[in-house]
């Protein structure tokens, strides 16, 4: 049995403690905070199977996918649901672009079907606005980020060989020992670093020089809804996002309206446990970001998730940014997040960006494999 450090307490470091333990390692996991308040609680919770690229990015998707409902069914605190998604078209053009999606053999491989409006209306009876067709994708899932970490610490501390070890910032290392902001070391046969969008603290060298930048979206959430929603939703922009649908014509989706273009938006909409909805996302990539949210791309997410579900939306209760890591655009596409390895037993993971989430167990369980 070897010790091994995990430097983070997002859900890229956390999944990486879990896959540790499975194989038998003593794990202690330090986060700077007192509980980890970046990416990772920041996002939809989607397990996004349906925009990943072919090769690599889809593998590690279908996967992750598993891992998530393995994982999922022995922790019920992730909230894991096989929920499914549906990315709608309100207009001729878009329902044309989907149309020539469904009928590649990418769809099959994402388990992703093309619904008539009927059936959108069947498949998710809280979608009762003018929808002309909708791309329904079985294999996306649910969980719920601002619980799942403790519930995973929770059963990780139940093996009686994890430690959490919160408010404690990493500020060097010295082989695999970490040495923390009070100048404790922590002793370890190995040191996984899983920093996010640190990209300045530990190993602020080898991030440098990695092919990495950061990027900043806006999310909000209403208060809970009576509505109840059995699918997250996308919209059509979403097409113009996902590497998926990179090779298809997408001229008949038209031209972006100018807030879709100034904040770079699609729509994502997914209910929370508690009947809230979680709703995004704009995306930005020029620092310094703001410090504060703007209002202008809320109002245009706001009323077009209003049409698509044909009600006004519930009071909006909270508007939050979130910052991740992420590879450089003409990164070769083969390679899906940053993993280096900086010296024997000292290891660097980060850059999934907006699919991070989703693969984070699939992540963590290759790391061990290569190691
Ligand atoms: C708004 C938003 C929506 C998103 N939606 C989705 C989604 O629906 N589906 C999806 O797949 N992905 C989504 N993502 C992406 C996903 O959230 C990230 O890829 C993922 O959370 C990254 O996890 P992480 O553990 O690498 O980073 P983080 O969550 O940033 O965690 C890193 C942690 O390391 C700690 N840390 C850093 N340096 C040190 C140090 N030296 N010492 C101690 N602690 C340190 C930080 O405090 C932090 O808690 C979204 C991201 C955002 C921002």
């Amino acid at each position: 049995m070897s010790t091994v450090t995990i430097v983070g307490g997002g859900v890229i470091g956390t999944m990486h403690a879990w896959f540790a333990l499975a194989r038998g390692h003593r794990v202690r996991q330090i986060e700077r905070d007192l509980e980890a308040r970046s990416a990772s609680v920041r996002n939809f919770g989607l397990v996004w199977v349906s925009g990943r690229r072919d090769g690599t990015e889809l593998q590690l998707a279908l996967r992750a996918r598993e891992l998530w409902a393995e994982i999922g069914a022995v922790v019920p605190g992730v909230g894991f649901r096989p929920h499914g998604s549906l990315t709608v078209a309100l207009t001729d053009g878009e329902l044309d672009v989907m149309s020539s999606y469904a009928a590649t053999p990418a769809a099959a491989d994402r388990d992703t079907v093309l619904l008539d409006p009927d059936e959108v209306r069947r498949a998710e009876p809280a979608v009762r606005g003018p929808v002309v067709g909708a791309l329904h994708c079985r294999r996306d899932a649910i969980v719920e980020p601002r619980v799942l970490l403790p519930s995973l610490r929770d059963a990780m501390a139940a093996t009686g060989r994890y430690e959490h070890v919160p408010g404690r910032h990493v500020v060097a290392h010295d082989g695999a020992v970490a040495i923390d902001h009070l100048g404790d070391r922590h002793e370890a046969d190995l040191l996984v670093v899983c920093p996010g969008a640190t990209h300045d603290g530990l190993l602020a060298d080898r991030l440098a020089t990695a092919p990495v930048r950061r990027r900043r979206l806006q999310m909000m959430q209403t208060a809970p809804t009576d509505l109840r929603l059995t699918s997250s939703i996308a919209d059509a922009e979403s097409l113009r996002y996902y590497p998926a649908y990179e090779h298809l014509d997408l001229a008949p989706l038209g031209d972006r309206s100018a807030v879709a273009a100034r904040h770079d938006l699609q729509l994502l909409l997914v209910q929370r446990l508690d009947g809230s909805l979680t709703i995004g996302d704009t995306h930005d990539d020029d620092e310094p970001f703001p410090f504060d949210v703007d209002e202008e791309p809320y109002e245009h997410l706001a009323e077009r998730a209003a049409t698509i579900l044909g009600a006004p939306l519930p009071p909006v209760l909270r508007r939050w940014a979130g910052v991740y890591s992420v590879l450089h655009p003409d990164t070769d596409p083969s390679i899906v997040y940053h993993h280096d390895e900086v010296e024997p037993g000292v290891v660097l993971v980060t850059g999934a960006g907006g699919r991070g989430m989703t693969l984070s167990p699939a992540i963590a369980e290759r790391t061990w494999e290569a190691l």
